[in-house]
């Protein structure tokens, strides 16, 4: 594949990682061959059109939000963007009700009327106090209490899962905030927005580049020998690489059963509703909410968490981070190997997350190679 007067270097994966160190890489100067076993680009943040017209994201919703300005802008540079503030409801008692917990959730919930001041010192009195909050389920007891906590965390974890909170690290339900005034939004970060002509397109224009070459549906199991390369960029499971050496990572799974409604303007209020309680499924996506299409008809999408299939989330406890760290150990012996992004670093990464540390990546390597 390549010649030493102009080394190649291999990008396995093409999603965000995967895509912008390759484009970092060939405008610093070098030509990239990028591989990826699925028959598009995009990872899991790929979205298409469905035979309906209606532009649907085929595994899962994703929205944009950051704080990092940097990163809003290295992207700018591919898209445009139409903002979007991301809202959820989640069904309590088929009741639908703002999350993240706000004031709203408790005034409806339990049929009173605090002001800010008063939903924090309601919170000051059901929230059971935890030290150290080392677990999912420290952190919703220490901040809402066991009512809140079976009504909206407890099943929704399990059904994600397959674990109880306890099994949990914390900064799994750290994620979600809870609020005394009446802010609906799911993301507060500065910069929310969604690629104006979807992730996909977006994705073409990173990867648009002389230097860079693209092959789909190959899979680096079956070339890894055959490539003769300069570095190898990975962005795939860390133990997949290695052979399972060390036994297997758990990544949890999903099953999206999408389903297009012909006459139906809206399905759903808000872009999300999460149902913790009822349906084998945790949650329901309507994307026009997200895309701001118009469409006499609407797509939605159920999200049902599965143990086995392709990898989705890394799955934050101890032992699967000090397994983690074993291949990791093995990953710093190699220095023409890069592993970048969530199934190789096995961190709970956003998108933007994941940007930044292949951009930190790209750095390191770009100098490496000089
Ligand atoms: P991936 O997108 O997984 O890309 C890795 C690529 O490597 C894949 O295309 C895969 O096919 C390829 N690959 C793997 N092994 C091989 C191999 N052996 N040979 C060739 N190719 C291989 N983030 C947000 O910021 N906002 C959201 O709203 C959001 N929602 C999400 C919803 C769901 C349901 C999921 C699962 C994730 C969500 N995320 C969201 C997270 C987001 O998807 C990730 O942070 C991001 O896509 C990870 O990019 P990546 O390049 O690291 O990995
Ligand atoms: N969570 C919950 N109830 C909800 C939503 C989230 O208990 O209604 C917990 C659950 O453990 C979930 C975690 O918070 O896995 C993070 O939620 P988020 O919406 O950030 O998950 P993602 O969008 O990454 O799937």
């Amino acid at each position: 594949m390549s010649t030493s007067a102009h080394p190649m270097h291999l990008v396995v994966g093409a999603g965000f990682a995967g895509s912008v160190m390759a484009r970092e890489l060939a405008e610093a100067g070098h030509r990239v061959h990028v591989i990826d076993k699925r028959p598009h680009i995009g990872g899991n943040a790929y979205d298409e059109l469905d035979e309906h017209g209606l532009l649907v994201h085929r595994y899962g919703p994703h929205i944009f939000h950051t704080n990092g300005e940097r990163i809003f802008q290295y992207l700018s540079r591919f898209t445009a963007w139409r903002p979007y503030e991301h809202r959820v409801r989640s069904v309590v008692d088929g009741r639908p009700y703002p999350f993240p917990i706000n004031r709203d959730t408790l005034n409806r919930l339990y049929g009173i009327d605090l002001d800010e001041a008063g939903a924090a010192a309601f919170l000051e009195r059901i929230r059971e106090p935890r030290e150290p909050v080392r677990t999912s389920e420290d952190v919703v007891l220490n901040s809402v209490g066991h009512d809140l906590y079976e009504k909206f965390f407890l099943n929704y974890t399990r059904k994600q899962w397959g674990l109880e909170p306890s099994q949990l690290k914390a900064g799994v339900a750290a994620r979600i905030p809870v609020r005394t005034n009446t802010d609906d939004r799911y993301f507060t970060d500065a910069f929310q927005a969604m690629p104006l002509h979807g992730y996909t397109k977006m994705f073409d224009a990173i990867l648009d580049h002389p230097r860079i070459s693209l092959e789909l549906g190959v899979d680096f199991q079956d070339v890894r020998e055959r490539f003769s390369r300069n570095h190898t960029v990975y962005t795939g499971p860390i133990d997949a690489y290695y052979g399972y050496r060390f036994g297997h990572l758990p990544y949890r799974s999903l099953r999206f059963e999408h389903e297009h409604l012909p006459d139906v303007a809206w399905y759903q209020e808000t872009g999300t509703v999460n149902y913790p309680n009822d349906h084998a499924y945790t949650r329901i996506t309507e994307f026009k909410h997200l895309t701001g299409q118009a469409h006499p008809g609407t797509s939605i999408v159920r999200e049902y968490p599965l143990a086995d299939g392709d990898p989705y989330y890394p799955v934050p406890r101890e032992e699967n981070e000090a397994l983690f760290k074993r291949y990791e150990a093995l990953a710093r012996t190699e220095p023409d190997v890069t592993f970048v992004g969530r199934l190789a670093q096995y961190r709970y990464y956003n998108m933007d997350q994941v940007v930044g540390a292949a951009l930190a990546a790209s750095r390191t390597l770009i100098e490496s190679l000089r």
